[in-house]
């Protein structure tokens, strides 16, 4: 059962367009949800004003109603939508007098005092590199989606830019629900529908992205991964997050540096194996160590054992705060032949028979 439209807005049945314009503004000065903070009672009634407006303003609107008592040709009274109240206007026009600029006339103002439950704007992509990548530095792409502020209305929302608070939540970005009777009541709250959180709703909504302020793009940029990256370290890219209210974070790119099989990392030092011979493992002397495209020298000392760590200063990991790397660890491994000649078995055997063998295999 639709209420009586002209009972609310205190109007005769006969009452002019002027007269119902009239007394709407005086209601709406009286009931704005601005003027009365958490009056449940009184943004009811705004409501309650607002919807009689939109229909007895419409002439068609209001020949319907006069002829059936109803206002059932938009979905029914009971969900009246503000999406669908054409009248901010007569609302914003109203408090542009009283407070001078309310409606957003004045542009900008709305990004000033910051929203009310601002999501978190930064996007966090997580990056997968090698040690390789890690050791030379790299550049990878990535692709996501996002969204990105709507370039027609500036990521307002809103035709013009202009924005009003909120009727449902007055501006808050919260909407309470509350459930039960007396004793029992359970109150929920929660993000406003109507606004998104937002606080504001636009006057006009802006046809290009219906009013959100922002529209899906995908994306897909390149990351400089510098020399030295490690795991959990973010690389910023500013404004390619997601947009709000005319506000854009940034992305992340969260670097994961994949386990090398060969290759073991610590901080900016690199443990890599490395075989000999026993000769040289014996009597010393030099091998060439690779490291990725890299090629070392590295001076075998006579008399290295198993298991010895040799260090290459400066052939580690570059470092990424800072100038220079961190070294390489070489771990020797001995290699024991399996299978000899005649000669070397020859060779091994009269070794053995040496005075000094207990130097050689007794340590
Ligand atoms: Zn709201
Ligand atoms: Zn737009």
């Amino acid at each position: 059962m639709a209420e009586d439209y002209y009972k609310i807005l205190g109007v005769d049945k006969n009452a002019t367009q002027d007269e119902i314009r009239a007394k709407f503004r005086e209601l709406a000065k009286k009931y704005h949800p601005d003027l009365n903070q958490g009056n449940q009672e009184a943004e009811e009634k705004f409501k309650q004003i607002a919807e009689a407006y939109e229909v007895l303003s419409d002439p068609q609107k209001r020949q319907q109603y006069d002829a059936t008592g109803s206002a059932e040709f938009n979905g029914g009274a009971s969900n009246f939508n503000w999406q669908d109240f054409t009248h901010f206007d007569d609302i914003n026009d109203i408090f542009s007098k009283i407070f001078g600029g309310f409606g957003g006339s004045s542009g900008g103002d709305f990004f000033g005092g910051g929203y009310t439950n601002q999501p978190d704007l930064d996007i966090y992509i997580r990056v997968n590199i090698t040690l390789e990548d890690a050791y030379y530095g790299t550049s990878k792409s990535v692709k996501y989606k996002r969204d990105a502020m709507c370039d027609a209305c500036n990521g307002t929302g809103a035709v013009d830019g202009k924005l009003m608070t909120c009727p449902t939540c007055h501006g808050t970005g919260q909407e309470r629900i509350t459930r039960g009777q007396g004793f029992f009541q359970m109150v929920t709250v929660t993000t406003c529908r109507t606004c998104n959180g937002r606080g504001k709703i636009p006057v006009k909504p802006c046809p290009v992205c219906k009013g959100t302020g922002t529209v899906p793009k995908m994306e897909n940029i390149s990351i400089n991964i510098p020399k030295g990256a490690d795991t959990n370290i973010k690389l910023r890219v500013a404004k390619k997050g997601n947009s709000y209210g005319g506000v854009t974070g940034d992305l992340y790119a969260v670097i994961y540096v994949q386990n090398n099989s060969e290759i073991r990392r610590s901080g900016d030092n690199l443990y890599v194996k490395h075989h000999i011979d026993f000769p040289t493992a014996a009597l010393g002397g030099e091998v060439e160590v690779s490291l990725f495209k890299e090629k070392f020298k590295l001076n075998i000392p006579a008399g290295t054992q198993p298991d010895d760590v040799l260090r290459i200063k400066g052939a580690g990991m570059p470092r990424i705060n800072s100038h220079g790397s961190g070294d390489l660890l070489v771990i020797i491994k001995l290699d024991v032949p399996k299978h000899l000649t005649a000669k070397e078995k020859e060779l091994i055997e009269e070794l053995k028979g040496e005075p000094t063998k207990k130097s050689w295999f007794h340590i």
